[in-house]
C-alpha cells in the first residue's frame, strides 16, 4: 500500500484553502461539507465560492499567499495555477508538520483526496493512490449503482443501537453475530425499506432472546469454474458473511480471498492421488461449526449440484435440522465452453447436451455407452483425463466415427486456459503430446468446429 485510507474529523477543524478557481471551489465544498473552519486566501474569488463561504461561516483573505497563512491550520490544500505558490505551500506546511494536499500533483501530497460515495454516515472511498484520479471516477461510479441511497439510513440507525448492543452482548463473536444477522436480515431490510419503528422491535425483541445468537448456518456456494468474475453476487455477499470458508482445490484462491479478512479458512481439497479429507470428514465438520454457532461457507468449484457431492453435504445438515442454503454456480462445462467459443447446443449441429462422469474404476469408464450413441448430442466428459483413450475407444466401439471432433479444455476459465482440438482418432495421441494438466473437460461433438470462428482471438489455434 502506498497510502493509508483513514476518515479525518474535520468538524470545527481550520483548514487552509489557497486559490479560488474551480477546482479549489470543489475542494471547498467538499471540505465544508465535513464541517472544516475554512480560510481561503486568493486575491480573486469566483461568487460561488465567495457565497458558500458566506453560509459556512469561513474566510476569505484576499491576499496572496504568504507562510504566515499557515499559522494555526490543521490541514492545507492547495489549488492555485501558479506552480511556484503551489510549491511554497508544499514547503512551508511540511516544515511545519501540516498535512498538506496540492491538487492534481502527487508529488506535492502528504495526504490525497480519495473518490468518495457519501451515503453518511456511510462513507466508501476509493483511491487509485494518486495514479488514475479517472479511473478511482470510474470505479465509484459502478459502486454507486450497487450501493441503495438508504444505506446512510441503516449506518445511523445501527450508530444508535451501538451501545445498547455494546453492554448487552460483551462478547465480541456474539456481538458481531448479532449485527450481521440484524444489518443484513429482518432488521436491516425494515430500515432500509423506511419502517425504522419495527425494525427497533425486531432489534429489542433479538436482545432479549441471545438463544437466537447460537445457531449456525451453512451456505453451499458454486464458486463457478475459476475466473473469479464469474461468481455470482450471492454467492460473493454470502462468502463475505462467512465466519468460517471450507475450501477445494478448484477453487480460485482469488475467490477464497474475497472472504472477510478475519474469517477462517479451511483447506479440504482432495486431488485424485492424495484423499487427504475424506468426504465423510467435510460433511461432519460442516455439522460440528454450525452447531457451534459459525456461519459457514463451503466453497465449490462450479455448481454445488453437479459432480460435486453438494447433495451429500447437506444431507447430514438437514438431518440435524442445520438451516442452510445452496447456491448455485456456473458449471465448468457452461464456463469452458463459453471462453472456448463451443456452444453447447446449436440448431445445426445438437439438440441437446449431456454432462457425463469420466473418471476410470480400474481401466473402465462404467457407462452403458450405447446411451451416446447420438450424433445430435454434445457429450461433456468431467474428471475425464485419465479416461480419455478409454472414453474416444468406447464412443469409436458403438460406431460413432473416428472424426467426431473433440475438444479438451484445460483450466477453462482461467489465466493460461488451453483447448486442444481433434477427433477421437487424434485425441489420445494429441493429449499424449501435449499432457495438459487438470482440471480438464473434454467435449465431443460437431459444436466443436465451431471451436475455429468464434473462440477469442487469444485462442484461435490457427
Ligand atoms: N462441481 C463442478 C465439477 C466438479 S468435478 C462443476 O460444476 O464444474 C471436477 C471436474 O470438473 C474436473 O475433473 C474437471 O473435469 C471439471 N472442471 C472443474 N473446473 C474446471 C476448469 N476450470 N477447467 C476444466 N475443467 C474443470
Amino acid at each position: 500500500m502506498d497510502y493509508l485510507p483513514v476518515c479525518l474529523r474535520l468538524r470545527g477543524t481550520p483548514v487552509l484553502l489557497v486559490g479560488a478557481g474551480t477546482v479549489a471551489t470543489r475542494k471547498a465544498r467538499l471540505l465544508l461539507r465535513a464541517g472544516a473552519r475554512l480560510t481561503v486566501v486568493a486575491p480573486q474569488a469566483s461568487a460561488e465560492l465567495q457565497s458558500l463561504l458566506a453560509d459556512a461561516d469561513g474566510e476569505w483573505r484576499r491576499v496572496v499567499y504568504s507562510n504566515s497563512a499557515q499559522d494555526g491550520q490543521a490541514l492545507v490544500v492547495a489549488a492555485t495555477p501558479d506552480a511556484e505558490t503551489n510549491r511554497a505551500v508544499y514547503r512551508d506546511a511540511c516544515e511545519r508538520g501540516i498535512p498538506v494536499n496540492v491538487v492534481d500533483s502527487p508529488e506535492l501530497c502528504s495526504f490525497i483526496f480519495p473518490a468518495v460515495i457519501d451515503r453518511n454516515p456511510l462513507l466508501i472511498a476509493i483511491s487509485s493512490s494518486g495514479r488514475s484520479p479517472v479511473l478511482a471516477r470510474l470505479v465509484r461510479r459502478k459502486i454507486e449503482t450497487l450501493i441503495p441511497a438508504a444505506y446512510g439510513r441503516l449506518a445511523e440507525f445501527a450508530g444508535h443501537w451501538r451501545d445498547r448492543v455494546r453492554t448487552a452482548l460483551p462478547e465480541e463473536g456474539a456481538r458481531r453475530l448479532f449485527w450481521e444477522q440484524a444489518v443484513d436480515g429482518a432488521a436491516g431490510e425494515l430500515v432500509l425499506a423506511g419502517r425504522e419503528t419495527e425494525a427497533a422491535t425486531l432489534m429489542e425483541r433479538r436482545l432479549a432472546d441471545s438463544s437466537a445468537l447460537h445457531r449456525g448456518e451453512v451456505y453451499l456456494l458454486g464458486a463457478g469454474p475459476g475466473d473469479p468474475d464469474l461468481l455470482t453476487f450471492k454467492a460473493l455477499r454470502l462468502l463475505q458473511s462467512a465466519d468460517v470458508v471450507l475450501y477445494d482445490r478448484l477453487v480460485a484462491p482469488a475467490i477464497v480471498d474475497m472472504a472477510r479478512r478475519d474469517a477462517e479458512r479451511i483447506y479440504v481439497g482432495k486431488s485424485r492421488a492424495d484423499h487427504a479429507v475424506p468426504q465423510q470428514d467435510i460433511n461432519q465438520k460442516l455439522l460440528e461449526l454450525a452447531q457451534a454457532g459459525k456461519r459457514v461457507v463451503r466453497l465449490k468449484g462450479g455448481d454445488p449440484f453437479i459432480f460435486g457431492r453438494g447433495g451429500e453435504e447437506i444431507a447430514l445438515l438437514a438431518s440435524h435440522g442445520i438451516p442452510f442454503q445452496v447456491v448455485p454456480g456456473i458449471t465448468a462445462a457452461s464456463g469452458g465452453a463459453c471462453y472456448a467459443g463451443i456452444p453447447l447446443t446449436h440448431r445445426d449441429y445438437a439438440q441437446s447436451v449431456r454432462f457425463v462422469a469420466g473418471y476410470l474404476k480400474g481401466d473402465r469408464v462404467e457407462h452403458d455407452w450405447q446411451q451416446f450413441a447420438s450424433t445430435t448430442e454434445t457429450l461433456v466428459f468431467y474428471m475425464g483425463l485419465m479416461g480419455l483413450p478409454v472414453i474416444c475407444r468406447e464412443l469409436q466401439a458403438i460406431g460413432r466415427a473416428p472424426d467426431t471432433p473433440v475438444a479438451l479444455i484445460e483450466r477453462a476459465t482461467m489465466e493460461g486456459q488451453r483447448v486442444l482440438v481433434g477427433t477421437l482418432a487424434t485425441m489420445e495421441d494429441i493429449v499424449a503430446r501435449e499432457k495438459p494438466h487438470a482440471p480438464t473437460l473434454i467435449i465431443v461433438g460437431d459444436v466443436v468446429r465451431l471451436h475455429r470462428d468464434l473462440a477469442w482471438f487469444g485462442e484461435r489455434d490457427g
